[in-house]
């Protein structure tokens, strides 16, 4: 076979890649590798474009005997060394695989844009050095005969380690400069500078030292300790109920790897919500500020150019992040820990649709490392990989402080109904008794509501009509402060109708209530007490939420309102109080996970109670009271919970028992989205490989979502690859529709 001569332009044994061009728009082309240059995937490189010269990333290496025309040859490398390591490129092609997306897809998520382009390269500047001091003899002739070299010296000879940055020597002073240079009076160098995201003094953290552990977290670290030297080490879920000290053990396991020399990741589910474990970090590790690294969503491009550059170079050795600092490029990598694994927010919702805490226990088994999954609720996926085996379970029953779990107390509301003749309370009278109580005791208390604006919903009693967002099919939601309606879907806004639209009844009413409302309550109820709240709306400010934690904490605030925002790990010592308004909102969602979310919600949210001296108390308030999650909620009882839970999902086989994939078609045309994916369902049907499940083709729970229509299949499988593989092939012989967009969603945790 003599493909050289078939195929135009194909070297025989040449190499093509595929480059993504540096800039704005995104584009990718392939080009010939010339002999002698080892190009790998993640290598910077200088390609022709037009006429021009361009720098790219090479994506992935492409299969030349494909290619039926010339290619150009790629010019050159800008460094030889690929910007992935090997262990991250690995897991870019197990992300591609499992997930079903090019792998083009996966390395633009691996490598930042601000890590690619080449204007955000480092920053630098020129310093003036002194060797040494000069002597007095020196200075005394220069003040006369050269005052303006005299006077550089001077301030020189005082600067710390005898350097300045030539900038704050003045306007002016370059012709001074020059000459003393070629006087041999001075260095001149340019230097990095790093763009320091905390250089503006968020505020200053004083040093923590370690906590002598108890007999649990001590069990805990010296098996964390002892994976650490283990060559191929099991993940560990550390299942500790909250405010067991899991934190703390997760510090001190990172402090034995930096010792060793290794490198440290911790995932958090965001960076904005979980303030103070961001900040018991730095704290516990103050004496060594420069090697730890804080990777969030609101650095500049320079800044995270800068900081990721400081991880590869092995200059920060603890990095903190959120999901996608799964790929911080550290070398030499000890510890990777999952904090509050079970969270949604490590799945990420947009192509590459990978799950954070899997892809960092993948990415444990390649380097190879010790990983630490931790949660008060773990995810019943990383629950059952204990069961089987997989993973290695360690238990911290109690809480560290030696107090007791919060009592939780629950409250139905159908009976509170009742009793106020069926008008809709929101404060149960045992919950407005309690704060007044804490308000009494200078105590502080916490409000849960998973839903914030003000009402629900405009109804008009009269026909009912209920108004909706034009572009979604929800309601829209009433807004207080600014009178208006908006869309928690699209943002869609529209102004309060003073009569129904429907049949002109001026009596439209709200219906429910939002986390404004509850503000507004409260201000009635206890109009002594100061009143804070924290969601969406109030937090558009910036530093907003820190600043109302910190007076939170500060006790300037007696009760914080507050939605799921505030269900993550806060602890402040004088809360006492935690009311769950109304418990059952999770349940009612469409989703298998509904009643686990439940469970999580309640369990997070009730730790919020008692953390410090004093005893905590929960009350919850519901309209199920006997739904299982809320019972199990009620005794802190993951087991019990667990168990029959499991059970529910062994039946029906849900996740953990196997895999469960969402197809969904969305376009602006109703018709055109459903056609497309009843045609996808025929053909998936046609040789569906045993062992998966193919749903009907439905209506998504949210049929309309930013004015597109959208259609969902459910895939179920006891084995992941084949079900992907098997939908990627359908994908990819069937030609779509221009305006529809259908998404493959492996593991997927949303269903709406
Ligand atoms: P978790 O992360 O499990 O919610 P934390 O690490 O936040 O728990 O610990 C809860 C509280 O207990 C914190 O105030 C912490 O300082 C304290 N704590 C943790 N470990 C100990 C210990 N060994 N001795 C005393 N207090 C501890
Ligand atoms: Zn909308």
């Amino acid at each position: 076979m003599n493909l050289g001569v078939r195929i135009l332009g194909v070297r025989l044994g040449a190499v093509n890649v595929r480059v993504l061009i540096d800039g704005p728009s995104e584009l990718v082309f392939d080009y010939a590798v010339p002999e002698g240059l080892d190009v790998r995937p993640g290598c910077r490189v200088r390609v022709p474009l037009r006429r021009k010269s361009s720098s790219g990333t090479v994506l992935s290496i492409v299969d030349g005997v494909q290619m039926d025309f010339a290619l150009r040859d790629l010019e050159s490398l800008i460094d030889p060394d690929p910007l992935i390591t090997p262990v991250l490129l690995r897991a870019g092609e197990w992300i591609a695989n499992y997930y079903g997306c090019g792998i083009e897809t996966v390395i633009r998520s691996l490598l930042p844009e601000s890590v690619r382009s080449e204007e955000n390269s480092a920053k630098t500047r020129r310093i003036v050095i002194l060797d040494r001091v000069p002597e007095e003899a020196v200075m005394e002739k220069l003040v006369k005969r050269a005052p303006r070299q005299h006077a550089v010296l001077a301030l020189l000879s005082h600067a710390p380690d005898l350097r300045m940055a030539v900038a704050d020597l003045g306007d002016g002073s370059a012709a001074v400069l020059k000459a003393m240079e070629k006087a041999g009076l001075l260095r001149i160098e340019q230097e990095e500078v790093r763009r320091d995201p905390e250089a503006d003094g968020v505020d200053e953290v004083l040093e923590s030292q370690p906590l002598a552990l108890n007999q649990d977290q001590q069990r805990a670290l010296d098996a964390i300790l002892a994976s650490l030297q283990t060559p191929a080490p099991k993940p560990i879920l550390l299942l500790g109920v909250t405010g067991s000290g899991k934190t703390e053990v997760y510090l001190q396991a990172a402090r034995h790897v930096l010792d060793l020399g290794k490198t440290v990741l911790v995932l958090v589910p965001e960076i904005s919500l979980t303030p103070q474990t961001v900040r018991r970090f730095k704290s516990r590790f103050a004496a060594m500020q420069e090697q730890v690294a804080v990777l969030h969503s609101n650095l500049s491009q320079g800044e995270r150019f800068d900081e990721w550059h400081r991880i590869r170079k092995g200059v920060a050795r603890i990095v903190i992040g959120a999901r996608s600092a799964v790929f911080a490029p550290l070398p030499d990598l000890g510890l990777i820990v999952v904090d509050e694994e079970h969270e949604n927010t490590y799945k990420q919702e947009n192509v590459p649709r990978y799950h954070g805490r899997d892809v960092a226990v993948l990415r444990a088994a390649f380097e190879p490392c010790a990983i630490v999954l931790g949660s008060a609720t773990p995810s019943l996926e990383s629950w059952h990989n204990t069961q089987t085996g997989k993973y290695e379970l360690l238990r911290l029953d109690q809480r560290a402080d030696g107090q007791a779990m919060p009592l939780v107390r629950i409250v139905d509301m159908r009976l509170e109904a009742a009793k106020h003749k069926g008008a809709p309370a929101i404060l149960s009278d045992k919950l407005r008794t309690a704060l007044e109580q804490r308000l009494e005791k200078g105590e502080q208390s916490i409000l849960f509501l998973n839903r914030r604006g003000f009402a629900r919903s405009l109804q008009c009693p009269q026909c009912g009509h209920v108004c909706q967002c034009p572009h979604c099919s929800v309601a829209l939601t009433y807004h207080r402060t600014d009178e208006r309606l908006v869309c928690h879907v699209c943002g869609h806004q529209a102004i309060v109708p003073r009569k129904c639209p429907e049949c002109k009844d001026p009596a439209i009413i709200l219906q429910g209530y939002g986390t404004q409302k509850v503000e507004e309550v409260m201000a009635k109820v206890l109009p002594k007490a100061k009143i804070a709240r924290i969601d969406a709306d109030a937090m558009r400010r910036k530093h907003a939420l820190r600043d109302i934690l910190n007076a939170f904490k500060s006790h300037k605030i007696d009760v914080l309102i507050g939605t799921q925002m505030i269900a993550k790990g806060l602890h402040f010592p004088n809360v006492t109080l935690v009311g769950i308004l109304n418990a059952d909102l999770s349940l009612h969602i469409p989703d298998f996970r509904a009643g686990e979310r439940t469970f999580q919600l309640i369990t997070q949210v009730a730790g919020r109670a008692g953390r410090g001296e004093l005893e905590g108390e929960v009350i919850v308030q519901t309209y199920t009271p006997h739904s299982p999650s809320i019972q199990y909620a009620r005794k802190h009882d993951f087991d019990g919970f667990s168990e029959q839970e499991m059970e529910f999902r062994r039946q029906f086989a849900f996740p953990p028992y196997g895999h469960c994939a969402v197809l969904t078609a969305r376009s602006n045309h109703e018709r055109r989205a459903e056609f497309t994916l009843q045609t996808l369902h025929l053909r998936l049907a046609e040789n569906l490989p045993a062992g998966i499940g193919l749903g009907e083709v439905l209506p998504s729970p949210l049929i309309r979502s930013h004015g597109q229509f959208r259609f969902q299949i459910t895939l179920r499988s006891e084995r992941a690859r084949p079900l992907t593989r098997h939908v990627q092939a359908v994908l990819a012989r069937t030609t779509l529709p221009e305006d529809v967009t259908v998404v493959f969603d492996m593991d997927a945790l949303s269903f709406s």
